[in-house]
C-alpha cells in the first residue's frame, strides 16, 4: 500500500500520508511525498496541493530506528525543498500531533492550517538532535527567533491557539481541517508562492535575545543539542537561508553519530520496550473503572491524584477521620499546586475532585476493581490490612501494595486468589513521576500483569516489570550504591565531594542531598528492621544512624548531612568533623578521591547489582534497569542508563572495581558471576537475550 495517496477535491490534490500507526516520516513516506508532488506538478488538472495525514495524527515524527543506519534517499530536507519550490500552492493540514518531520513538512509548505485540537512540536532535542529538515531555519522566519529558539531547544508542544498567536499557522480549523486547507489552497491559486525561506528573520531585541541565550545555556547543562540549536537559530538570523540550511544538515549528521544522541535514542526505545512482555501476547486486560487507595499519606495522596487525573473513580480510605481529613487536605494542595503551575485547568481540577471520595468505612472498597495500599512500611500493618480487606473486596479485584522493599509474596498469602496480587511501586510525587515498577509475585497471573500494564498506560506511566526481592530493581540498586558512598566517607571523602562528583557525572542530585530531601528516618527504620538478619561480615557504616540519633532527619528537620538554616543547602563543618573523626577510628587507609574515582566506584556498584538482578531474573533485560535508574533515580538520561553506559566504556574496569568491593566490603558486595562472565568473554549487556521475570 502506498504510504502517500493522492486524493482529489476538484482542482486541489490532497496528498494523504498513510503510514500506520503514527505516519512516521520514514523512507516510504518521503519517497511517496516526492513522487506525488512530481505527479501533481506534471498534472495540469491540479492547481493546488494539500498535505494531510490519514488516521488520528498528521505525523508523530521520524522513524528513529533509521538513525542507526546510513540515511536513505530521498532525504527529508530535499523533499521539503521540493515542496517549497513548487509553483502550485501547497498547504499543510495539521491534525493530531505534527512532531519533528511532520512539523517541518508544514513549515516548508506555503501555508498551514491546524485542527483546533492539534499540536505541533520539534522534539528532536530530547533525542540529542536538532530538526534536520530546515526546521531551525524556517521556524524563526515564521514566528521570530526567540519563540523558535524556545520551541526548538525545549522540544515542548505548541497548541493550535499558540501556533496561531505566534504566526506559525494561517488558521485554526474548528471543523474539518482538510476542507479548511483545501479552501485556503484554492484561494492561493494564481498567487506567487509564499516561500518561508524567502522571508527575512526579524532581528530580536538584543536584551531579549541575551536573556533567551542565558535560559537555553542554563537548561542545557552542557548538552550538545540545545547549544547546537542555539547556533543554528543565530545562523538563521545572520546567514542566507541556503547557508544556514547546509550548516543545519552538517550539524544534524554530527549529532546523529554522537554518544549523547545514541544514548537518548536508546532510552527512548527502552522505555517503549519496557512494558512489553512476549509471554503476555494475546492476554487481555480486565476493565478497571473504580480504584481504592488505602492510606492517604505522602504516597497514597499522590497515587489517588494520579488515578483521578487519568479518569478513574477513586475511593480514599484512612483509619481515622483526622487522618482522612489530613489526606483530603494533602490531595487538595496537590491540585492547588497543579492549578498554580498551569498543569491543570480549574475545570479539570473540579472534574478530578468529583471523581474522588473519602471514607473511613472499609466496606466501601467493595466497589473497587483495583485496591492499592500505601500504608506504613511495616509488614505487620500490611498483613493486618489485607486480612481486614479480604471480606470486602470483589473476588476479581486486583490487590496491590506500594511497598518500597517488602515481600509481596508474604502479603499475597493473606488473600484468597493470590494470582490477583502484585506490587505497584510508584515514585514520589506519584502523580508526577513517570516510573512505575510493577512487581510480579510468585503467583501473580499473566492476566493480572496485563491489566496492570494497561492501567500504567492509562496513567501515562513508564512501567517496568520487576520480580520480588528486597527493594525490587531500583531500591535494591540504590541501597548498594548508597552503601559505597558511605564507605567512601570512611576512606577520606566528604559528603559534599561525593555529591559534587555525581552531579558532575550528570545525576540530578547527589545521594546525600537526596537522603536529606527524602528524610533519613526512612532508611533508618529499614536498617532497624533488617538488623537481626544482617550478616556481620558485611561492612556497615554507623554515620547515618548517628545523624538520626541526633535528630538530623534531613531537610524536614533543618539539618541532615547538610545544614538548611537559610533554606539553602550548606556543608556542615560539624558533620565533616564527625565524618573525619569516624574515618580515623576505622583504621582504613585515607586517600584523596578524584571525581572520576567516585563516579566509577558508584557505577561499578550499580552495574554489579544490576548484573545480579538480571541473573536472578528480577528484571527481564538490561534496558529495563536503565529505564528504572533514568526515570526514578536521577541517572543521566543522556548517558543511556548504567548498563548502556557500562557497555560503552567497557566492562573490565567496572568488574575490577566490583571485585575490589567484594574483597573489601563483604559477601553482600560479591562480584556478580554474570558480570565476571561477560567481562571474561569480552561480551556486553546489550548482547543478553531478554527472559521472563520470575519470583
Ligand atoms: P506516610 O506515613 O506518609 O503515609 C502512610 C499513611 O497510611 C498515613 O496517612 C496513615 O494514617 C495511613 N495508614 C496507616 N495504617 C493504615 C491502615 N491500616 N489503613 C489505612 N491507612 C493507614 O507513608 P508514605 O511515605 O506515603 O509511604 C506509604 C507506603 O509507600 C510505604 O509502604 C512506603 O514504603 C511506600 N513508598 C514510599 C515512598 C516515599 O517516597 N515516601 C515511595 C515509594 C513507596
Amino acid at each position: 500500500m502506498a504510504a502517500v495517496k493522492i486524493l482529489r477535491d476538484g482542482a486541489v490534490a490532497i496528498l494523504e500520508i498513510d503510514n500506520p500507526p503514527v505516519n512516521a516520516s520514514a523512507q516510504p513516506v518521503r519517497q511517496g511525498l516526492l513522487d506525488a508532488l512530481v505527479a501533481c506538478e506534471n498534472d495540469p488538472s491540479v492547481a493546488a496541493i494539500v498535505i494531510a495525514g490519514a488516521g488520528r495524527t498528521f505525523t508523530a515524527g521520524g522513524d528513529i530506528t533509521e538513525f542507526d543506519h546510513p540515511p536513505r534517499e530521498p532525504h527529508l530536507p530535499d523533499v521539503l525543498d521540493r515542496i517549497e519550490a513548487s509553483t502550485k500552492p501547497v498547504v499543510t493540514a495539521w491534525h493530531g500531533t505534527a512532531f519533528g518531520g511532520g512539523c517541518e513538512i508544514g513549515v516548508a509548505s506555503h501555508a498551514r492550517v491546524i485542527a483546533k485540537e492539534g499540536v505541533i512540536a520539534l522534539p528532536e532535542v530530547k533525542l540529542g538532535l536538532i530538526p534536520g529538515a530546515g526546521g531551525t531555519q524556517r521556524l524563526p522566519r515564521l514566528c521570530g527567533p526567540i519563540a523558535a529558539l524556545d520551541i526548538i531547544t525545549t522540544g515542548r508542544t505548541v497548541s493550535a491557539g499558540e501556533a496561531l498567536r505566534l504566526g506559525i499557522v494561517d488558521g485554526v480549523a474548528d471543523g474539518d481541517v482538510r476542507q479548511a486547507a483545501s479552501d485556503l489552497a484554492r484561494s492561493l491559486i494564481g498567487e506567487a508562492p509564499r516561500r518561508t525561506s524567502d522571508r527575512a528573520v526579524a532581528a530580536p531585541a538584543p536584551e531579549a535575545w541575551e536573556e533567551a541565550i542565558t535560559r537555553v545555556k542554563k537548561a542545557a547543562r552542557g548538552r550538545a543539542a540545545p547549544l547546537a540549536a542555539l547556533r543554528l537559530v543565530r545562523a538563521a538570523i545572520d546567514l542566507p537561508f541556503a547557508t544556514g540550511r547546509a550548516e543545519e544538515r552538517r550539524t544534524f549528521l554530527d549529532l546523529v553519530a554522537s554518544d549523547e544522541s545514541r544514548a537518548l535514542r536508546y532510552v527512548f526505545l527502552a522505555e517503549r520496550a519496557a512494558g512489553k512482555l512476549p509471554e503476555l501476547a494475546g492476554i487481555s486486560a480486565a476493565p478497571i473503572g473504580e480504584v481504592a487507595v488505602i492510606g492517604a499519606g505522602t504516597m497514597g495522596s499522590g497515587i489517588a491524584v494520579a488515578f483521578a487525573e487519568a479518569g478513574y473513580r477513586v475511593t480514599v480510605f484512612e483509619t481515622s477521620e483526622v487522618a482522612l481529613t489530613a489526606g483530603e487536605t494533602r490531595i487538595a494542595s496537590l491540585h492547588e499546586r497543579s492549578l498554580k503551575s498551569g498543569r491543570l485547568s480549574a475545570d479539570e481540577a473540579a472534574a478530578q475532585a468529583a471523581r474522588l471520595s473519602y471514607t473511613v468505612d472499609l466496606s466501601s472498597v467493595s466497589r473497587a476493581d483495583l485496591v492499592i495500599e500505601a500504608v506504613f512500611e511495616e509488614m505487620a500493618v500490611k498483613k493486618t490490612l489485607f486480612e481486614a480487606l479480604a471480606p470486602h473486596v470483589k473476588p476479581a479485584a486486583l490487590l496491590a501494595s506500594n511497598t518500597s522493599y517488602l515481600d509481596i509474596d508474604i502479603m499475597a498469602a493473606m488473600v484468597s486468589g493470590p494470582e490477583r496480587f502484585l506490587g505497584l511501586h510508584f515514585f514520589s510525587p506519584a502523580h508526577v513521576m513517570k516510573l512505575l515498577e510493577i512487581v510480579r509475585g510468585r503467583l501473580t497471573s499473566p492476566a493480572t500483569l496485563a491489566t496492570a500494564l494497561a492501567v500504567a498506560r492509562r496513567l501515562g506511566k513508564t512501567a517496568v516489570i520487576a520480580g520480588v526481592c528486597e527493594g525490587f530493581i531500583g531500591n535494591r540498586i540504590l541501597a548498594k550504591y548508597r552503601a559505597q558512598c558511605e564507605f567512601m566517607l570512611e576512606e577520606g571523602a566528604l559528603p559534599a565531594e561525593i555529591d559534587a562528583a555525581l552531579e558532575a557525572f550528570g545525576f540530578a542530585m547527589g545521594p546525600f542531598a537526596v537522603q536529606d530531601l527524602a528524610g533519613l528516618d526512612i532508611s533508618w527504620a529499614r536498617r532497624k528492621r533488617l538488623a537481626a538478619t544482617r550478616n556481620p561480615a558485611d561492612r556497615d557504616v554507623p554515620l547515618a544512624d548517628r545523624l538520626c540519633e541526633m535528630g538530623r532527619f534531613g531537610q524536614k528537620s533543618g539539618r541532615g548531612w547538610y545544614l538548611y538554616d537559610s533554606g539553602k543547602r550548606q556543608a556542615d563543618p560539624e558533620i565533616e568533623a564527625m565524618v573525619r573523626a569516624h574515618a580515623a577510628t576505622t583504621g582504613r587507609a585515607q586517600r584523596n578521591f578524584t571525581a572520576p574515582d567516585i563516579q566509577m566506584r558508584v557505577l561499578a556498584a550499580i552495574v554489579n547489582e544490576g548484573a545480579k538482578i538480571l541473573e536472578e531474573a528480577i528484571a527481564a533485560r538490561p534496558s529495563d534497569i536503565d529505564v528504572v535508574l533514568v526515570n526514578g533515580y536521577g541517572f543521566p538520561r543522556w548517558r543511556g542508563g548504567p548498563m548502556f553506559h557500562a557497555d560503552r566504556i567497557g566492562l573490565s574496569d567496572i568488574a575490577a572495581l566490583a571485585q575490589a568491593a567484594a574483597e573489601r566490603d563483604g559477601p553482600a558486595f560479591a562480584l556478580s558471576p554474570h558480570l565476571a562472565r561477560l567481562t571474561e568473554t569480552g561480551s556486553a549487556f546489550a548482547a543478553l537475550p531478554s527472559h521472563p521475570v520470575q519470583s
